[in-house]
């Protein structure tokens, strides 16, 4: 395996000269290898002072502005690997920086707090969702093994690629999302009195608040998903989340970009102009990750009792289903007594969807294809 990827990687970086061409990814690969190398290498030695750096020069590497360096180099090597996995359709120099920067940011546990972000700190850094990814694999990919719905699908299958990817573009984009998601609510705060509710809500107890989120949430969310499959311009965009032939934990993250920002401005928003705290938010932020994995998951398991109560994979996997009586089904993410009060539940007992997708596969493959997908005539 090592020699395996050391082999590629070399003919990677030893291109001839000609293919190294600006707009060929080549450039940003290499680069984003050299600054995650570099982030790495700072982070062992600001771990281990003494190891490979001289005992003087601990104070630089124990300093803050140290730590802002290995940041700053991780992110763009982060940066850069992404860039080049888009331009590339060799992924080796972009995989290979992005394991290096996942290897450091759980070996130096370097926060990336979101900086210059107005007020508060509701949303996680790059860290969080790389962590996230890793943390979430080592659940799923042996669940998935262990009780699959479908046993013969692999972690390989067609698409993972597309799918990490829109995993990984959301975790870039998360600082952005958290400018656009907060401006709103500063103003809405600035001319609403909301004092009373903010006060009651923000003094509940903390699992109170985080049920009561994902109640409000759920109902919101219901409704947006719902316009999103009934107005055809919003469906063009919801269409790419409904492209996905095969299910698993990753591929719940195939969403247009801009889909992503309108979900998250209409129900993240409201929730924190009404008050409630920000460890409420953040645990519900991370409930909604795991919770689209499970949703989206090859697994087979489902406890009878908790269907009535709450979404399981096989309540999901019929909203994704390819057959007529699928179309339109289960809008709930979380609670699927919002189906059955608005008329949209769908459950046959015992029964999957025999395949999944859009019938006739309208939507191109490819992350750029699909974003611009929408904004195509016809
Ligand atoms: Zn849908
Ligand atoms: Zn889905």
């Amino acid at each position: 395996m090592i020699g395996y990827v050391r082999r590629r990687l070399r003919a990677e970086l030893e291109l001839p000269r000609d293919q190294r061409r600006f707009g060929t990814g080549w450039i940003a690969g290499t680069g984003g290898l050299a600054a995650a190398v570099a982030g790495l290498a700072f982070v062992v030695s600001a771990k281990f002072p003494g190891l490979f750096l001289t005992p003087e020069l601990a104070v630089v590497t124990q300093s803050a502005w140290f730590r802002f360096v290995i940041m700053g180099l991780l992110v763009f090597g982060f940066a850069c690997a992404t860039l080049s996995m888009v331009l590339r359709p060799n992924k080796t120099l972009g995989l290979v920086t992005v394991a290096i920067v996942l290897a450091a940011s759980l070996l130096g546990a370097v926060r990336m707090d979101p900086v210059g972000t107005p007020g508060v700190g509701i949303f996680f850094g790059l860290d969080f969702f790389i962590l996230n990814l890793v943390f979430l694999g080592f659940i799923f990919i042996p669940l998935e093994r262990l009780v699959p719905h479908r046993p013969e699908q692999t972690v390989f299958r067609t698409e993972w690629r597309e799918d990490l990817f829109y995993y990984l573009i959301s975790s870039m984009m998360v600082q952005v999302l958290s400018y656009l998601t907060l401006a709103p609510s500063g103003a809405i705060l600035a001319q609403a009195d909301l004092a009373a509710t903010r006060s009651f809500l923000g003094g509940l107890p903390l699992v109170v608040q985080i049920i009561l989120i994902m109640l409000l949430t759920d109902f919101v969310q219901y409704w947006l998903h719902r316009a999103f499959h009934r107005v055809p311009a919003l469906w063009r965009f919801h269409a790419v989340h409904h492209s996905a032939q095969t299910m698993d934990w990753i591929a719940g993250a195939r969403m247009h970009f801009l889909e992503v920002i309108v979900l998250r401005a209409v129900t993240a928003t409201p929730m924190f102009v009404l008050g409630f705290t920000e460890v409420a938010l953040q645990a519900y932020i991370l409930i909604v990750y795991v919770y689209s994995s499970i949703l989206h998951a090859n697994i087979r398991v489902e406890p009878k009792w908790i269907t009535p109560f709450l979404a399981t994979p096989r309540f999901h996997h019929w909203h994704h289903g390819i057959e007529k009586e699928a179309i339109d089904v289960n809008f709930a993410i979380h609670f699927p007594i919002y189906d059955r009060l608005f008329g949209t539940h769908h459950m046959p007992e015992d029964e999957w969807p025999s395949g999944y997708g859009i019938g006739g596969h309208p939507v191109p493959k490819g992350y750029w294809q699909q974003f611009l997908y929408p904004f195509r005539r016809g």
